[in-house]
């Protein structure tokens, strides 16, 4: 059996343990939601007054020169790039997650459709996040192609020769399972598809390297693992043999050769800045830049391998001792055990229970866990999948012994029958 004083001694042997001082963590919360939302790098309100009184406050129109403001989107993205295997030049932070998919996808679409007019179909996940498969409904109802979406081991054989598109997010928001992105680009690539990689769970959070992969398109969140706040931007890559063979449909004027020529036609920066498109808010991307500060301090220390190893050795211990201390209480795992089909979260359901006039009680042990500090969350299920109670790990600054106080919390509220109070079992707007 693992104990607390195991959980510490991993803790004082941990090399990356200090990086946690580079976050304020609220007292007495154990945060397992980086996932959904990272916490408050340190650096970042002081940051974010400097940008507010200094910058705008005394620099004004100024700012956007000396401050630095204009290339904002090219410095950020160059950062985020040493994050998922792209090179410098090749990534911008810019707009949302949904907002950039719309163009990535769009571009996609438009290739597709040059080379081959009959490939009429995009494939992707049947539990892929929700934006993911709106966004891409309305561009194939606009551009009369159809979405084929799948169950995630049926898409080998949803591949085909009228194939467009494969349309994926690396690690599943909902289960943490996580594709095997070099193979299944490499099988796209076999049938003439190309590649849209969402890597909103994964930037940050494992390594990534698009390259490698030989991906086509790639986006990705910027207020999940990459700490940027709350509505942060998000990012977009597009491989340097795509990016200036489309001008994507959101051609606002940050998106032009010389945007202060002021001239009437469109004319399409080259590289990736085209896919910016208007005036980015400053003070997010400032935020979003504290953030990125936080992993790139893990750099001299190993990077995202080093975080990847504390990350999974979190998750195991989480899964082990969920397994020796919370048994009986019908919790089963829905995050895949095997280290290369993992994402940085451990989910867990309560399939089996059934009991009458109650629901799985996934919503309500959450709350209970969010009323005692342990801030995890709870997704919804589908017909596939069952309601899931979900824990992020973000190794920046989780630790061995907040996996332990975690699960025996679990523990308690389980053994208590707590979160069957009727307080834990009314539902929230948001989950
Ligand atoms: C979090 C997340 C998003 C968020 O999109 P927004 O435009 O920021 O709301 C999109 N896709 C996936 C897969 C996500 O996990």
């Amino acid at each position: 059996m693992t104990t607390l004083q195991d959980c510490r001694a991993l803790d004082a042997q941990d090399p990356l343990r200090n990086l946690r001082d580079l976050f304020i963590l609220p007292e007495g919360v154990i945060y397992l939601d980086g996932n959904s939302l990272g916490v408050l790098p340190r650096a970042a309100p002081a940051r974010i007054a400097q940008a507010v009184t200094e910058e705008w406050g005394q620099g004004l129109i100024r700012s956007w020169n000396s401050a630095g403001w204009f290339s904002l989107p090219q410095r950020l993205g160059d950062r985020i790039a040493t994050l998922i295997g792209a090179k410098a030049g090749e990534v911008v932070a810019t707009d949302s997650t949904s907002i950039n998919l719309y163009k990535v996808l769009s571009a996609a679409l438009h290739m597709a459709a040059q080379a081959d007019p009959k490939r009429k179909r995009v494939v992707s996940e049947r539990s892929n996040f929700p934006t993911d498969l709106y966004i891409a409904q309305s561009l194939c109802k606009e551009r009369g192609f159809t979405l084929d979406l799948v169950d995630d081991e049926r898409i080998d054989e949803a591949l085909g020769a009228d194939v467009a598109v494969l349309m994926l997010t690396h690690v599943n928001y909902r289960t943490g399972a996580m594709h095997d992105m070099a193979a299944i680009t490499a099988a796209a690539h076999r049938h003439g598809a190309l590649t849209v990689w969402d890597l909103a769970h994964s930037a940050g959070a494992v390594p990534v390297d698009l390259h490698a992969a030989q991906a086509d398109f790639a986006i990705g969140c910027g207020y999940k693992y990459l700490n940027g706040g709350p509505g942060a931007p998000a990012f977009a890559w597009v491989h340097p043999q795509h990016t200036d063979r489309f001008e994507q449909p959101l051609s606002g004027w940050w998106g032009h050769a010389a945007p202060f020529e002021f001239t009437p036609e469109y004319r399409p920066a080259p590289g990736i800045a085209r896919y910016l498109c208007g005036t980015q808010p400053i003070l997010g991307m400032t935020a979003l830049e504290c953030g990125l500060d936080t992993l790139l301090a893990a750099q001299p220390l190993g990077g995202m391998t080093a975080l990847r190893a504390k990350s999974l050795a979190l998750t195991d211990l989480y899964i082990r001792l969920v397994e020796e201390r919370c048994a009986g209480h019908g919790l089963e795992l829905v995050t895949p055990r095997d280290h290369g089909r993992r994402g940085s979260q451990v989910c867990l359901t309560r399939r089996d229970v059934k009991e009458a006039g109650a629901a799985s009680g996934a919503y309500a042990i959450v709350q209970a866990l969010i009323a005692r500090g342990v801030i995890g969350d709870f997704r919804a299920g589908d017909a596939k999948h069952p309601d899931i109670l979900r824990f992020g790990f973000t190794p920046l600054y989780i630790g061995f012994e907040d996996v332990w106080h975690s699960v025996e919390h679990l523990k308690q509220v389980l053994e208590s029958a707590e979160w069957r109070r009727p307080e834990f079992n009314q539902k929230h707007a948001v989950t």
